[in-house]
């Protein structure tokens, strides 16, 4: 077994400390990205996501802003000095986030895109590959082998259940079996796991209780004003006191 580290920037994932990851879902603005950046890095967060090709469930939601949020995003964690990670949804992006992020993040319904996943390989850049919402552990080890490096962080992100009072089942066994199988480090995303605010907390928690690596959280200045996924948004005051049990 490998039970390997993964260096983005400065940061180790896989160390004995965990890493926390905070930011919108979506980039909303250079104003509002700023804001957040430096309020989550006063809080403690170890890196800063936020969304500029958003993968939405309908095509009338808003999808990102594109090109212009990987410039907010890139300057963002130069300013506040953290790493960035964005999600690439598609091969003819890949060299361009990869000029602006520290890590790539290939999401949920991309993670059977066999084509996407051998070029992001090629990219040399650490990936982040969360857990399609219906993959088995041994689809979601395949996917890894078509990136072709071990530069690559597992994300469990909940996986479809039959009931509707949570977004997703948050599978935190399969965290553990994926850690233990492929000696990577695995983060948790309580955020897409649950869809709920109140339960991001416990769930952060219990998931670094139960051994995994970090946390990917989505994280607003003003939670229930962000363009998407406001329900299952935290705000700082409750990253604050999510890092003051986990890390
Ligand atoms: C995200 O993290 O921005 C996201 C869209 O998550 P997922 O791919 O897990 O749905
Ligand atoms: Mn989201």
């Amino acid at each position: 077994m490998k039970n390997a580290e993964v260096k983005v920037r400065n940061i180790t994932i896989g160390a004995s400390k965990p890493i926390i990851i905070a930011g919108p879902c979506a980039i909303e603005n250079e104003e509002s990205l700023n804001q957040i950046a430096c309020e989550v890095a006063r809080a403690g967060a170890t890196m800063l996501r936020g969304g500029a090709f958003k993968p939405r469930t309908k095509a009338s939601s808003f999808q990102g802003l594109g090109i212009p949020a990987l410039h907010y995003l890139k300057n963002a964690g130069q300013t506040y000095g953290l790493p960035v990670i964005t999600e690439v949804m598609s091969i003819d992006m890949i060299d361009t986030v990869s000029e602006f992020a520290d890590m790539l993040q290939i999401g949920s319904r991309n993670m059977y895109n066999y084509p996407l996943l051998k070029e992001i390989g090629k990219a040399k850049k650490p990936v982040l590959l969360k857990r399609g919402f219906s993959a088995t552990i041994e689809e979601w080890i395949g996917a890894y082998e078509y990136i072709g490096h071990d530069n690559v962080v597992f994300c469990e992100r909940g996986i479809r259940g039959f009931d509707p009072s949570t977004r997703n089942v948050l599978d935190l066994a399969g965290a553990l079996v994926i850690k233990k199988e492929t000696g990577l480090p695995v983060i948790v995303d309580p955020s897409h796991a649950t869809g709920r605010r109140d339960l991001i907390e416990p769930l952060s928690v219990a998931a670094i209780a139960a051994g995994v690596d970090g946390l990917i959280i989505e994280t607003h200045i003003n939670p229930d004003q962000s363009i998407s996924d406001a329900a299952q948004t935290i705000s700082v005051s409750t990253l604050k006191s999510i890092i003051a049990r986990v890390v």
